[in-house]
């Protein structure tokens, strides 16, 4: 929903914004640097920052047509403030690389501690699984800790007089979840 919302001032900003300012940030974007594993993760997460602020180029403005001049305004002014608090300090920087482990010419998997949203206090553990290509690191894919049964990948049912252990339903057993398959 958060993001959603996000999405949506951005479109706003799109319509005051000048073609300066939109050459400003286009200047501004990160190229993914590929040459080890750690240094993809450090490269996506700065084109994530960047991308957050920045998602406006792309909105188309129609939405606009809907909106009051008092509601338009009142939009600008709550996405100026976020696109501010975001160039100060983005969530994402607070982001920790935990562990490299390169498996092979070819492999590589590299644990994370993130945030997911601004006001998280908690980090999530993430996994990043590489596989190179020539002489890239490629995300092959981005797995969570599985949250229901915090990476055990079984939960427990009590009852009055036992304990049974069961595969976690979410993460089928694995303790993880990939960000971009389904199951
Ligand atoms: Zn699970």
């Amino acid at each position: 929903m958060k993001k959603l919302l996000f999405l949506f001032l951005a479109f706003i900003i799109f319509s005051c914004s000048s073609e300066d300012y939109k050459k400003e940030y286009e200047l501004q974007k990160p190229k993914p640097n590929l040459s080890t594993p750690d240094n993809t993760v450090k490269s996506y997460w700065s084109f994530n920052i960047w991308e957050d602020t920045t998602t406006f180029y792309k909105m188309d403005t129609t939405l606009l047509e809907f909106y009051s001049a008092t509601l338009k305004q009142y939009l600008l002014e709550k996405y100026n403030k976020r696109k501010k608090e975001f160039k100060e300090f983005h969530y994402i920087s607070k982001n920790l690389i935990d562990k490299v482990d390169i498996e092979s010419d070819s492999r590589a998997i590299v644990l994370t501690k993130e945030l997911s949203y601004k006001d998280d206090d908690s980090f999530d553990e993430t996994k990043y699984v590489f596989a190179k290509q020539g002489n890239k690191w490629l995300l092959e894919d981005i797995f969570i800790k599985c949250w229901n049964c915090n990476g055990t990948g079984e939960t427990s049912d009590y009852s009055l007089y036992s304990r049974i252990k069961t595969t976690c339903k979410y993460c089928s057993g694995s303790g993880w979840k990939s960000q971009f398959y389904e199951d």
